[in-house]
């Protein structure tokens, strides 16, 4: 079997699915590796680091004609570059990479309608076993470091409190607003700056792990029993809590240098956790990183992808923070997406089984049907019951 690396062509995309080091396990697992002519450049990864890890350098062509072709984005998470690689899918293929099926389902459907095999690495079910191919955590922890980053070189102040000669300097207040994979590593790589670090997330289970990371977990006066979903999301909680939690938040928001906010529901807008009103009373020179902004955003007035200053704050909407560091979230989407492909190996691939919880769970199209039920809810489309995909579940259903 035939696999592709294929280049990245969303507009500021750095990563690429594979690093030369994932290359010699594949091969050793029988497969022929191509990768497509600069396709880790942008990463860090050379043309001769691919051929002497065993690669073959190839054309976009030739790489679209594997059988199985890896990416980082594709299908609804490729945008406007898209259709010119779904114009080049032949029927049978096997494409996997991230697609945003719950959000842009019409892609989907449109690598269906092609014949495509697609499997969507964001669909990876939160279970122990699937760990190492979790795609979203990979890159979400990273996006947290560097998250805090952006704020740190934003901000007109330090983070760390400093006694010098020349006075003493109180250290930043920082508050984290989600502290699930990207929040956590926000809260760790603040605190190693120096910064004095509060969280809070509407899980309650959170709080344990934002302590024990040296930060205080802010307590609000929520009934939050119900907020957890399968598989540790939080759960959509309606506009009466959010109203009330804006309310308590305003404070805490109005008293901190900066807020990450990083707070979303799987296949949803962002909840408004930080309004207008709240960045009013923050003091000037302060910094918003809503990491939700491509969701809509947990701020108020963020826009994605673009800075802007209100009330004398700086709101950065950042959506693609993993490829500004692209060597090492490629390092670690390779392992993901190399373990992922073992695992379907093993089970036979390029034929699909449905009875295993990784690849049922991943599966979107497959036989020229978009065959994952979620999905097809999303595209509008009636469920599959009655054709042969027993036991198909959608995460979280
Ligand atoms: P996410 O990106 O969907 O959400 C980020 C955080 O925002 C979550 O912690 C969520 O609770 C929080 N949030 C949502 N609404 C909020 C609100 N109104 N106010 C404050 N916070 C809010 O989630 P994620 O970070 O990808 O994962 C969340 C959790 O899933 C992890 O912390 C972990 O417990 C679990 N998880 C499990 C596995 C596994 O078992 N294999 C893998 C990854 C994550």
């Amino acid at each position: 079997m035939k696999v592709a690396v294929a280049k990245e062509t969303y507009p500021g995309e750095r990563r690429v699915a594979l690093v030369p080091a994932a290359i010699g396990p594949l091969r050793k697992a029988g497969l022929e590796v191509v990768v497509e002519t600069s396709a880790g450049a942008a990463a860090g990864f050379s043309d001769d680091a691919y051929r002497a890890a065993g690669a073959q350098i190839v054309s976009r062509e030739e790489a679209f004609a594997a059988d199985c072709i890896l990416t980082v984005r594709t299908a609804g998470a490729n945008g406007d570059a898209w259709p010119a690689d779904r114009d080049r899918l032949r029927a049978g293929a096997i494409l996997v990479g991230m697609c945003d099926p719950l959000s842009a389902p019409q892609a989907c459907r449109e690598a269906a309608d092609r014949g495509v095999t697609l499997f969507s690495l964001e669909l990876v079910p939160r279970i122990t076993r699937a760990q190492s191919m979790d795609v979203l955590s990979s890159q979400a922890n990273i996006a947290g470091y560097r998250a805090v980053l952006m704020a740190a070189t934003t901000l007109p102040r330090i983070f760390p409190m400093m006694t010098t000669a020349a006075g003493t300097i109180t250290p930043a207040k920082v508050l984290v607003l989600g502290a699930g994979v990207a929040g956590l590593q926000a809260i760790a790589t603040a605190k190693r700056l120096g910064g004095q670090v509060s969280a809070y997330d509407v899980r309650p289970a959170v709080k344990e792990q934002v302590q024990s990371l040296g930060a205080k977990f802010v307590e609000l006066p929520l009934e939050t029993g119900t907020s957890e979903a399968a598989g540790g999301y939080a759960k959509a909680m309606g506009e009466e809590f959010y109203a009330r939690q804006r309310e308590l938040l305003g404070k805490v928001v109005a008293d901190s240098d900066v807020v990450v906010c990083t707070a979303l529901i799987p296949g949803q807008k962002a909840p408004v956790l930080v309004t207008s009103e709240m960045v009013a009373r923050m003091r000037p020179g302060s910094v918003i990183v809503d990491m939700a902004a491509e969701r809509g955003g947990n701020c108020e007035g963020s826009v994605a992808d673009d800075t802007v200053i209100r009330d004398g704050v700086t709101i950065l909407g950042p959506t693609n923070l993993p490829a500004e560091v692209p060597f090492h979230t490629s390092q670690l989407y390779a392992k993901n997406v190399s373990t992922f492909l073992s695992h379907l190996l093993k089970l036979g691939l390029p034929e699909v089984t449905l009875d295993d919880e990784i690849s049922r769970d991943t599966l979107v199209a497959r036989g020229g049907t978009l065959v994952h039920p979620k999905v097809r809810e999303r595209a509008g489309m009636p469920p599959l019951d009655s054709l042969a995909t027993p036991g198909h579940q959608a995460p979280g259903s």
